[in-house]
């Protein structure tokens, strides 16, 4: 078990005195939830929920709303997850007890989620009542050629709103239930990923907005909850002035920050980007150790103008260079308010934070 003892576990509770930047974890289940806890996280900076899409009890549906000719097809689709989902989040709440969980709205490709196989568009195409051509045609039409800048994140939540409306149902009723009959004390945050533009933002959180508080007076409690969104493209980091007029945290997403910034796909950059490090072209991998220069640079803006429209608001990071020790050091000198970073390295993550609190004396 990752439980944390003897010697080791004194010096995480020293080094927890010093430092400032709070630790979270990324985890999507109960049990990375609790490996997390473990290993000493704060709370969950990121929840991908795309893999909950992909469950072998829900990928039919799934594919069905995809496909579905209009809204009703797909809102009959959607209802058959919404249980499911539901039953994700309220996992997940459980195993934090109350401490902060950062939940993503769906964010992959679509087309991701297309069936490829005959006799998987046979016999979606039998559910849905047309015939195999008609799905396949669909399915081609749907095809991407640059899925990573294609129809993914909140271009999803705009373009097939009842998704996000679902999730946000689903969070909000799995919170207000813990609250009513549990005793919780939640404050779920939903983020919004792959925001561009502030008008973006500002639809989807007005749709967020509709559908929590209609959940809220259902269950005629009180609960609070936050809406925020990633800040993954350079235009969103420029214009974070605006963003932050619609919302209430930031969470940069820096594996899509260094991709869209470098222009380097982060699918591909392995077969040639450990030739630009041997040769001295680039100092690291800008996948792995924060690139403190141009994507740091975004970075800091978003920073001072996100605080310029919003003074307090809440600042963390969930790429993957919340968990590498250069990277975090980086994250504490510009006052990010927490780093999230996968379960393992929670440990790593702490000393790091400490370790830039005691440059600072
Ligand atoms: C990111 O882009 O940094 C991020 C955390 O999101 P994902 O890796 O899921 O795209
Ligand atoms: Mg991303």
């Amino acid at each position: 078990t990752p439980e944390m003892t003897g010697d080791f576990a004194t010096l995480m509770t020293w080094v927890d005195k010093f430092r400032k930047l709070k630790v979270r974890t990324n985890a999507d289940t109960p049990k990375d939830s609790k490996t997390a806890r473990e290993f000493g996280a704060e709370g969950i900076g990121l929840c991908r929920t795309e893999h909950m899409f992909f469950e072998a009890d829900r990928i039919a549906a799934v594919r069905e709303m995809i496909l579905a000719e209009d809204v009703e097809g797909r809102k009959k689709a959607l209802v058959k997850i919404l249980p499911m989902q539901k039953g994700d989040f309220l996992g997940i709440f459980r195993e934090m007890k109350g401490l902060p969980v950062t939940i993503r709205l769906l964010d992959p490709p679509l087309h991701e989620f297309l069936p490829h196989e005959d006799k998987d568009i046979d016999e979606l195409a039998k559910t849905m009542g047309v015939t195999p051509k008609t799905l396949k045609n669909k399915v081609e039409y749907l095809h991407e050629f640059n899925p990573m800048l294609g129809h993914r994140g909140c271009r999803l939540g705009l373009t097939f709103p009842e998704i996000y409306d679902m999730q946000v149902q689903a969070i909000m009723e799995a919170a207000c239930e813990l609250v009513k009959n549990e005793g919780f004390d939640i404050v779920p945050e939903i983020m919004i990923p792959l925001v561009a533009v502030d008008k973006e933002l500002k639809t989807l959180r007005e749709n967020a907005i509709t559908v929590c508080e209609e959940v809220i007076g259902r269950y005629g409690i009180k609960v609070e909850y936050l809406i925020g969104t990633m800040i993954e493209l350079p235009r969103a980091a420029l214009t974070a002035d605006e963003i932050a007029l619609e919302a209430e945290f930031f969470s940069f997403g820096t594996n899509d920050l260094t991709q869209t910034t470098f222009g380097l796909s982060r699918d591909d950059a392995g077969k040639f980007l450990p030739f630009y490090v041997e040769s001295g072209l680039l100092e690291d991998d800008p996948f792995v150790s924060l690139d403190q220069n141009g994507v740091g640079q975004l970075v800091k803006i978003a920073c001072e103008k996100g605080r310029a429209t919003r003074p307090h608001i809440k600042l963390g990071i969930c790429g993957e260079h919340g968990g590498d020790p250069a990277s975090v050091i980086f994250c504490h000198k510009i006052g990010l308010d927490y780093v999230s970073c996968s379960p393992f390295r929670v440990p790593i993550a702490r000393l790091a934070a400490a370790h830039a609190a005691l440059m600072d004396k």
